[in-house]
């Protein structure tokens, strides 16, 4: 066996796909350019290295999709489920995580396996030839950045996200709000009627403007706000600006008629947009914002029609280095212009350290199973894995991409359940068994 396997990156997804791979057969060399060259947020040598908070979230399996994730993970002898599970802290329901000895002992595991070679060589191009997957993170190193976008174009490589609220579907109250785009305008019925809307009145929204300038706000990190632009303000930024700003801006009530008071001109108006092909997730247009989880909740449930919104992932602005995974990358997550070439974790827009490690699972795999003649069967739709795999490389609305953490809302419905929040504890379960039978079938195969 001569052919190698290069991975860029030994954080997250670097470190599980180089496990999966050696574990496959492959010989593997790692590229973590740190100690040598560092970043604002990570602190040691080490790999798998936690930059922020020490959770992998929520351990439910059966009602919480990263639990989920933890599960599929495990069956698929994850080398971070399972360092994680031997360092774990006490923290109710959620997988918390010793970082150090972690990061440790994930470090000690790759450099003793007799497949695996580390280098501490900052890679800064995308090589013509030969096996790669690069998996270098939200803090991908400038040169390296320069090298991608480069390659992809400007529009497809993002510096910071954006993130705006995502709503479930099925908890939106469509007797408030209702689907049309602004001045009718589309080709289609489908575009006639692409967005939802939300209509405010006088008193509500100036209701909403006094709780978003009193919002409990995050900070950036240190270090993190090098090249940030004003292109994507935060809501209460531009709140904070004059009162009407939004009224002018992604709340401006123009063009719309609303069939429940035709007669009423609302004050102002909410738009969400489909944020994927299943339909299921709208996003709030235009309100990316640094409000504290908490105090996003508590917001934008005063949005008539959002009263009882479940949110399958809450807003934000990070510094993150990511692509345009729906347009870039084929369904085995390579780069259609270089297909010796596979990204993997944060960079391909998903977000979190579980999310990240599991592109890494996938990657490693995918890539392995090329350099050996392999035929994988396709990752299953349903799987936690599948419908993440499946969102950022084609599902997701690529015009409005951002990282995406794993919610029930990238999952198929499962046929004859009930909706909205009475049904959600049996739906759940039911998307959950699906996914586990499919995901040990598809190991089982592989
Ligand atoms: C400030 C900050 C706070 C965060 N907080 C959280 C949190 O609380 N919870 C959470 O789940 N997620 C958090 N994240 C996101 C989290 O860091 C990622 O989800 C996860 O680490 C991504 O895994 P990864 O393998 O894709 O990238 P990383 O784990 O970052 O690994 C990428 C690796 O690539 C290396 N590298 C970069 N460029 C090169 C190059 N050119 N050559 C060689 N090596 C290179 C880096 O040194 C790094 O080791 C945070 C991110 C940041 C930036």
């Amino acid at each position: 066996m001569t052919q190698k396997l290069h991975i860029v990156g030994g954080g997250m997804a670097g470190s599980e796909a180089a496990w999966q791979a050696a574990e496959m057969g492959v010989d593997v060399v790692i590229h973590e350019m740190r100690p040598k060259v560092g970043t604002f947020a990570h602190q040691t040598g080490n790999l798998a290295e936690m930059v922020c908070s020490n959770s992998f979230r929520s351990d439910d399996d059966e009602q919480n999709a990263v639990g989920l994730l933890h599960w599929e993970m495990r069956a698929a002898n994850g080398l971070i489920m399972k360092t994680a599970d031997a360092h774990r802290l006490p923290a109710g329901g959620a997988l918390a995580v010793d970082r150090d000895p972690f990061a440790e002992a994930v470090t000690a595991k790759l450099r003793s396996h007799p497949r695996i070679e580390i280098t501490g060589d900052e890679v800064t191009t995308l090589p013509d030839d030969g096996h790669w997957i690069f998996a270098t993170g939200p803090l991908t190193s400038a040169t390296l950045g320069e090298a991608i976008r480069a390659e992809t174009g400007a529009e497809s490589l993002a510096f910071f996200d954006a993130i705006a609220p995502i709503v479930y579907a099925d908890s939106i109250d469509m007797s408030k709000a209702w689907m049309q785009s602004r001045y009718d305008k589309g080709e289609t019925e489908e575009e006639r009627t692409a967005y939802l809307n939300c209509p405010m009145d006088k008193d509500q929204y100036e209701a909403f403007i006094d709780a978003l300038l009193a919002a409990d706000k995050t900070e950036f990190h240190e270090g993190e706000t090098a090249g940030y632009f004003d292109g994507c303000l935060p809501i209460e930024v531009m709140s904070e600006r004059g009162r009407e700003t939004l009224r002018h801006g992604p709340m401006k009530p123009v063009g719309l008629t609303n069939p429940h008071q035709p007669d009423v001109k609302p004050h102002a108006v909410v738009q969400l947009r489909r944020d994927n092909a299943l339909g299921t997730l709208f996003n709030i247009v235009g309100f990316q914002t640094k409000m504290k989880y908490g105090a996003q909740t508590e917001v934008f449930r005063m949005i008539p029609g959002l009263e009882n919104a479940s949110f399958a992932r809450l807003g934000g602005i990070h510094r993150n280095t990511f692509i345009n995974s729906p347009t870039l990358l084929d369904v085995q997550m390579r780069l259609k212009s270089k297909p010796n070439i596979r990204f993997a974790g944060q960079i391909t827009g998903v977000e979190g350290y579980v999310e990240s490690a599991a592109m890494g699972l996938l990657a490693g795999r995918l890539a392995a199973a090329e350099i050996l003649g392999l035929d994988l069967p396709e990752i299953p739709k349903d799987s936690a894995m599948g419908a993440l795999i499946h969102h950022i490389t084609g599902g997701a609305e690529a015009k409005t991409f951002q990282p995406m953490n794993v919610n029930f809302g990238l999952f198929r419905p499962v046929d004859g359940l009930k909706g909205g929040r009475r049904g959600r504890k049996d739906r759940y379960k039911a998307y959950t068994d699906r996914a586990k039978a499919e995901w040990t079938c598809w190991l089982e195969q592989s």
